[in-house]
């Protein structure tokens, strides 16, 4: 008793006093499933960075993305706020406004970036974007400057994919413009729900001998204008010379992490580092192939765990010793997602969300329950486990307690200040939490409770039943009444 009184009296003293990390770094995975890693118990994908990371920090065992999606997650990482509280936050096209609030927007609307700016860090977003760009008014000038974009977010600096990479523009967006853009080569880009957009657009129906042997659509989303050998969802033409290379992504991506870190010099840095890996197309690079036993979901994991060791390496050699490294994915795992590239014959012996059931797009706990794993020498236990329920959108709060941010009234208004349990001092998270579902029904976690809201009810135990397969509701109806009537008063009025 005394030692938990100790260890209370600690957390509520400790932030005050204790000095700031000179780095944060939020290492955003993307559709990386619980059980998708050596380091959660999947044994023929070796994840030798993350288990070095788990070894100086703390695992943690029930944590979870906002959503089972990615737009909707990040946003909610980013703003400290349920995605359901903007209509309309789902799945975004590459040419789709920006959904996040612009710095200057008002109090209310202050963004992760923008506190850690506040706090005196060097912001940064690199990787995968996905939140969209510019502001509805017209049509993006993929030729020009795109404005707002993550710089009018509160990054100071940026160098971004616009969306996903199964989407067009398959370009880099550095600080506004296109990075490496032969302006006599303009680009054009177009979502119209056309077989065809020019004459000459080269897809996967006209030219399907063009295809990689993985880029091969598996469905009529993913069959439109071919770049570098995969079909993506869109149309695009030009832009030739700007176009990435997917085998490169990683590589390219990590490098401008790596050159970040360097030119900061030793000043005070937040990274926001959002990897594709490992959402589709998956082509890893080819000194991956064969990494795994998993065939190439299994191998691009290999390729995100290099990037990982790599950012880690250079925070090391920069001056960042004392980072505060967050690793975590922004949504479950999905097997097969639109192309037929191996993955569902690899996998069909597994389970990568692993104890538990679901995936992306899901409302069972495989498609928020995400791994998460948080370092930060002096401060955070080294392998340590933590079983607290904790959401993503609680970064915000937290991150800004430990670095000593103001959050304004009205900001943040969906993320609890769980630092102690971010350092893994505390085992005291949410007592509940909404997850919010791609489509279909909505689901409620309370304790170890877990309420899907069917018109006939599913109540699970999760202690005893991780999998969702025994429905307790008939057995225990005012506890489902309770979740339910919980969920619907913090959901009332929510459009997806
Ligand atoms: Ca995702």
């Amino acid at each position: 008793m005394k030692r938990i009184i100790l260890i209370f009296i600690l957390c509520l003293v400790a932030p005050a006093f204790a000095a700031k990390p000179r780095a944060v770094v939020i290492f955003y995975a993307d559709d990386l499933g619980y059980g998708d890693t050596s380091v959660y118990g999947q044994p023929k994908v070796p994840t030798a960075n993350l288990e070095a990371l788990a070894r100086e920090g703390c695992r943690f065992m029930d944590a979870h993305s906002a959503t089972p999606i990615c737009t909707p997650s990040r946003f909610s990482l980013l703003t400290g706020r349920y995605a359901f509280r903007r209509p309309g936050t789902r799945i975004l096209d590459g040419d789709a406004k920006l959904i996040l609030p612009v710095e200057g927007s008002g109090e209310e609307n202050v963004t992760l970036p923008v506190l850690m700016k506040r706090a005196g860090y060097r912001t940064a977003a690199i990787g995968k974007w996905h939140l969209g760009l510019g502001d509805g008014e017209g049509a993006i000038d993929w030729n020009g400057e795109i404005k707002p974009s993550p710089r009018e977010t509160g990054f100071d600096h940026s160098f971004v994919m616009a969306a996903t990479a199964d989407r067009v523009p398959c370009v880099f967006i550095e600080n506004g413009t296109v990075a490496g853009l032969d302006k006599d080569d303009p680009i054009e880009v177009s979502y119209d729900s056309v077989e065809r957009k020019w004459s000459d657009e080269i897809t996967a129906r006209t030219n399907p001998e063009l295809l990689k042997e993985w880029g091969r659509p598996s469905d009529r989303q993913h069959d439109k204008t071919i770049i570098d050998g995969i079909s993506r969802i869109g149309h695009m033409r030009g832009g030739e010379a700007s176009r990435w290379k997917d085998q490169d992504l990683a590589d390219r991506i990590t490098a401008e992490a790596e050159a970040f870190i360097r030119e900061a010099a030793g000043e005070p840095i937040f990274l926001y580092f959002a990897t594709n890996d490992i959402h589709v197309p998956r082509d890893p690079n080819m000194r991956f192939r064969g990494k795994s036993g998993l065939g190439i979901r299994g191998d691009a994991t290999v390729q995100m765990d290099d990037s990982l060791g790599r950012i880690r390496k250079a925070l090391k050699e920069n001056g960042y010793e004392d980072a505060l490294f967050i690793f975590t994915s922004d949504n479950g795992p999905k097997v097969s997602d639109g192309y037929e590239d191996g993955a569902r014959d690899a996998w069909a012996e597994e389970n990568p969300a692993a104890p538990f059931t679901g995936g992306k797009y899901t409302v069972r706990e495989g498609g928020t329950r995400i791994p998460m794993i948080v370092a930060w020498p002096g401060h955070v236990r080294p392998g340590t486990v933590n079983r607290a329920l904790i959401s993503q959108t609680d970064f915000a709060r937290s991150l800004a307690k430990i670095v000593g941010a103001d959050v304004p009234d009205g900001a943040c208004s969906d993320s609890q200040e769980l630092s102690c349990v971010i350092l893994g001092e505390s085992e005291k998270g949410r007592e509940s939490l909404v997850e919010q579902p791609a489509w279909g029904p909505w689901g409620y976690r309370k304790g170890a409770w877990k309420l899907i809201d069917t018109p006939e009810p599913q109540l699970y135990f999760l202690d005893d039943d991780p999998a969702e397969s025994r429905n307790l509701a008939a057995e225990h109806p005012a506890k489902a009444d309770e979740l339910r009537s919980e969920l619907r008063g913090l959901t009332r009025g929510a459009r997806l």
